[in-house]
């Protein structure tokens, strides 16, 4: 979810971008679905039943036969309680509680945005990391409060009405950008920044590569907007901590919501 650019860079990369009298048109995405109203995200239920915390055998059954033991095995895990948890699954249905929650913050170095401790210097080693390979990056947006986001979306809406700003930016107290532990990130070209093209740029691609060898995870991958609730953004980028970034890369599940719930 970005900022002000963001709706230029939405807007450009779907390269409808007409001024009608100072105010641009909402971009048409291509396969555009349906609005996504503001109740729950469709394969993702809003509460969980205790029991899927259990482990559960994963394979073909038929009537008369028992799964085969050892075959194919999953566990479905459960979102965690508190807002703190570096693992917290924020989205259109799961709201920060409190909504008004403010993480402990630090500045990143060398900017002026704000993140928890524990992303900004995971961050920091994942620059550092990117910088060898020549790699540069720009940090566009980070923390944002309850009252910018308010603020931001109340902008989304006004210009291109809400169906379209649910799909690419967050209503209050339901941003990850207010629990300090998701980042935009651009080229320090500026190439592509908060726009569709970021992803064929070299810095997305070696974030896309090696982000969850830091903690990251791509939060809203492509193809993916039934389940995370937003349009594919190669730019934002979610702290997590390295357990559930390697978790996720070596089971090949693409989103948070698949982490906690299967894919
Ligand atoms: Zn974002």
């Amino acid at each position: 979810m970005g900022n002000r650019l963001a709706i230029r860079g939405a807007a450009v990369a779907a390269a409808v971008f007409l001024c009608l009298g100072g105010i641009p048109a909402p971009p048409a995405l291509p396969g555009a679905p349906p609005a996504l109203a503001a109740g729950p995200v469709s394969g993702v239920p809003a509460s969980v039943p205790a029991a899927w915390t259990a482990t559960v055998a994963v394979g073909p059954v038929s009537a008369g036969t028992v799964p085969e033991v050892g075959a194919a095995t999953s566990t479905v895990r459960r979102p965690p309680a508190s807002v703190r948890s570096l693992g917290v699954l924020v989205n259109k249905s799961r709201p920060l509680k409190p909504a008004t929650y403010v993480p402990k913050l630090t500045t990143i170095k060398g900017t002026s945005f704000r993140l928890r401790p524990e992303a900004a210097a995971a961050y920091r080693k994942m620059a550092a990391a990117a910088g060898k390979d020549g790699i540069r990056f720009r940090v566009v947006s980070a923390y944002r409060s309850y009252a910018r986001q308010k603020q931001l979306y109340a902008q989304y809406t006004r210009l291109y009405g809400k169906a379209y700003a649910d799909r690419i930016s967050a209503r209050p107290g339901k941003s990850e950008h207010q629990t300090g532990l998701a980042l935009d990130l651009g080229a320090a070209s500026g190439r592509g920044q908060l726009a569709g093209s970021f992803a064929a740029t070299r810095e997305a691609k070696w974030l896309a590569k090696n982000a969850y060898k830091y903690g990251f995870i791509l939060r809203y991958p492509k193809g993916k907007e039934k389940t995370t609730g937003y349009a594919y953004e190669p730019w934002h980028y979610r702290y997590v901590g390295k357990t559930i970034s390697k978790a996720m890369k070596a089971q090949k599940l693409k989103t948070l919501e698949a982490y906690y719930f299967g894919p």
